[in-house]
């Protein structure tokens, strides 16, 4: 068997592996084992790349050694890093690594543009259009995603915002789209210094596109750019001549697609909206006057409350994640369930730091999955509910985002928790939630606060529940 074919069938293999992985990733009774079979996919692709080497011209054998030892310190480098960070990373600091490895895909796509364009290896228009392409969104992909994970690591707090930003960027982008085109008509024949301000005039336009985007916004930046990375990937594949390539880059573009459209309809806006409009400039005076007065309850008494409930919901949110209180809460809605209240859960899309993270999180504490509802779903549902209680969420509970025109979370659909007779709220204090504005919601009649981190909270709660049926018996 030569070689072409056995690179090709395992260039196959690959190509099923990650379409079955991904397949298997649509629920999250499989997803576990959905991405263990794409890493396989990407193992079978990754050695198939060193089937390369059984048939190199005489050109290239010189060059071989070298090569090889190259591509092993890169290969140990990734693992390695790869790995660490991968094990270390909290639940919460997920969409901030998300970010940066969207950031590598969209700049390995970027990496293999410039060798071919300043390597002059690519020719036929349509290469050179799809090298260029490839290149210019590759690159606009990894430094956008590298400002993305600063933005969400806390490392970036500024929101650029000055007057004309949108022309700049515009012209910046016709400029870059101007020597690419250049360098197709010249079939690939222009100086270095050309490529090069072309790949620097990218680089800086996905700076300077994602610096003036801030706040709720970003996890759709990171879908788009991760939907660009697979753009630049499949490209180059074709660039490349690579169909393991071509075919994962489909797949991680349209995935990519899909979730930015998703998540973009979850919090009511427009991708273009997302890109262009400045979101958040209202952020700092987006707080209304807000009449009434917090009342904080004691964890016990809210507790007993529940128990004596028919039916309770319950509104996780990104604190319940910092606090690691899943597994509490779980044992708390047990007891709840046991003294036949009926209880469900309601997952708002944007609920946490990333998309799905409360769904893991609950799978990770054993919640079954026919009491977890999506916002859609179960939203109807608040007003016939004795109580609604909020663990550690703010922004996807805030009525502000019905009514207040001005504030930046506007439009965004919320959990209509307050619609519920009694509304309990858990947080440790008085903490904004991730867009930074005041939450009515505390404010109101029918809501009681109890604070505490999400944790300790639960244990109090479990406490006494079981305090009281140990005193019933
Ligand atoms: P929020 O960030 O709005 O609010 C979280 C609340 O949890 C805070 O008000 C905080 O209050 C409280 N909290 C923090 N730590 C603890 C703790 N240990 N115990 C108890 N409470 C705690 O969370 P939501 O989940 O409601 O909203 C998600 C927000 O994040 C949205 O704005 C969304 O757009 C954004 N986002 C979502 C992403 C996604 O893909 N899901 C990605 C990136 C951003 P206090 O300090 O008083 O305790």
């Amino acid at each position: 068997m030569s070689a072409a074919l056995i690179i090709d069938a395992a260039y196959f293999a690959a190509a099923f592996l990650f379409i079955y992985g991904l397949k298997r990733m649509s629920s999250p009774v499989t997803a576990r084992s959905g991405i263990v079979v794409a890493g396989w996919g990407m193992v079978v692709a990754v050695l198939a790349s060193f089937l390369y080497t059984l048939d190199v011209s005489e050109a290239a054998r010189p060059h071989l050694t070298t090569n090889m030892v190259l591509a092993a310190i890169a290969l140990v480098l990734g693992l390695g890093w790869a790995w660490w960070s991968g094990k270390k990373v909290e639940m919460t600091a997920m969409p901030q690594m998300v970010a940066l490895y969207n950031g590598m895909g969209g700049g390995a796509a970027g990496a293999i543009a410039a060798i071919e364009l300043f390597g002059h290896k690519t020719h036929g228009s349509i290469g050179l259009t799809l090298a260029v392409l490839g290149g210019l969104i590759g690159s606009v992909s990894l430094s956008g995603s590298l400002i993305a994970w600063a933005k969400l690591d806390g490392r970036i707090n500024k929101t650029l915002r000055i007057s004309g930003l949108q022309a700049i960027n515009g012209l910046l982008l016709l400029v870059t789209v101007g020597l690419g085109a250049l360098m197709v008509a010249k079939h690939g024949d222009v100086t270095m210094a050309v490529i090069a301000v072309f790949f620097i005039l990218a680089l800086v336009y996905g700076v300077m596109m994602t610096m003036p985007i801030g706040g709720a916004d970003m996890p759709v930046v990171i879908s788009l750019y991760n939907a660009f990375t697979g753009l630049a990937v499949g490209f180059e594949g074709y660039v490349l001549n690579n169909p393991a390539l071509m075919i994962a880059g489909m797949v991680v573009g349209s995935a990519g697609t899909l979730l930015t459209l998703l998540m973009a309809k979850a919090m009511n806006r427009s991708v273009k909206n997302v890109l262009f409009s400045n979101f958040g400039a209202a952020g700092d005076d987006g707080d209304a006057e807000i009449e009434g007065s917090m009342k904080p309850v004691d964890a016990g008494d809210a507790a007993i409350n529940m128990r004596y409930a028919s039916k309770v919901i319950i509104a996780p949110g990104y604190g319940l994640a910092v606090a690691q209180a899943q597994h509490k809460l779980y044992e708390f809605v047990k007891l709840l369930e046991e003294a036949d209240v009926e209880v469900k859960f309601a997952i708002h899309p944007v609920a946490g730091r990333m998309p799905g993270h409360m769904n893991v999180l609950l799978a990770e504490a054993g919640v079954p999955y026919d009491i977890i509802f999506d916002m859609e779903d179960i939203n109807n549902e608040f007003k016939e509910a004795d109580v609604a209680i909020v663990i550690g969420a703010n922004d996807t509970v805030n009525p502000a985002a019905r009514t207040n025109k001005s504030s930046p979370i506007y439009g965004m659909p919320i959990l209509n928790v307050d619609q519920a007779k009694q509304v309990y709220v858990v947080k440790r204090g008085q903490g904004k939630g991730y867009s930074g504005v005041e939450n009515e919601l505390f404010f109101r009649d029918n809501t009681n606060m109890v604070y505490g981190d999400a944790q300790k909270v639960m244990v109090a709660m479990i406490q006494a529940v079981k305090s009281l049926e140990g005193g019933g018996h």
